[in-house]
């Protein structure tokens, strides 16, 4: 239904998500693929991840030193350049013109070609989730930081002052679980075997890692065979030319 290969000449990747493991679930393998193939991939996370868990004994400030150390434990299983926190509240998370503006200044610092974040819309596909506000919040404000506020000089001058020159990303990938795939991204295993490595870093996350893994060996197994792949992720891919 797709073209299958990413254009040869891009190499430089970032993804902008809302929480640490949120790019685990949905384009780690992507990313594992790319930084094995010799590209600079950069995380992008939006909030402190302060809100994610269940054990009353453990404070958000806690929790927000034990997210970072598991997301930039996965970002080195990955090959990750470089994790970015941009520490808004884990939860409040909205797509307000600060966050478009320090998402602007990332893509102005690292200047990806790719640039990859999740649906900033709830799409309500499955029986079995609802969606995270926060997820939409991201991606919102990443679309709008890709274009136009990272583009344009005359957009948050203040990132100029601060040495920022505008930035054009060639293409967003937006993380897609449902009928809008319009690229099927083929992975070798050694990418799924990092992807669920790199998952499994999220230690306070995941109850069941064998479980888990299982689980993401064979969704991507499920995307891949619709192209005759052994793995696949599955993308809705904007090419801005
Ligand atoms: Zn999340």
């Amino acid at each position: 239904m797709s073209e299958q290969s990413e254009d040869p000449g891009y190499s430089r990747a970032m993804v902008v998500v809302a929480h640490p493991d949120d790019a685990e679930f949905g384009c780690s393998a992507t990313v594992a693929k790319w930084c094995r193939l010799g590209w600079e991939v950069v995380y992008v996370l939006c909030t402190d991840g302060s809100k994610g868990t269940e054990d009353r004994t453990i404070t958000s400030e806690q929790l927000i030193e034990i997210r970072k150390r598991e997301q930039i434990a996965a970002g080195e299983i990955l090959g990750l350049k470089k994790v970015e926190f941009l520490g808004y509240p884990d939860g409040y998370l909205e797509p307000t013109l600060d966050l478009r503006r320090d998402i602007s200044r990332e893509i102005r610092r690292w200047k990806p070609d790719v640039l990859i974040t999740t649906n900033p819309k709830r799409d309500l596909i499955g029986s079995g989730y609802i969606g995270h506000p926060d997820h939409f919040a991201a991606g919102e404000a990443a679309l709008s930081a890709v274009y136009p506020a990272a583009r344009d000089h005359l957009t948050f001058p203040e990132l100029l002052d601060e040495g920022f020159e505008p930035h054009k990303v060639r293409e967003v990938w937006m993380m897609m679980f449902g009928e809008d795939v319009t690229r099927y991204n083929p992975l070798e295993e050694v990418d799924v075997e990092k992807s669920i490595r790199a998952l499994h870093a999220h230690e306070s996350q995941i109850s069941d890692p064998e479980e888990t893994g299982k689980w993401m060996r064979q969704r991507r197994k499920e995307i891949g065979a619709k192209i005759g792949a052994d793995y696949a992720e599955g993308f809705k891919v904007f090419n801005l030319g």
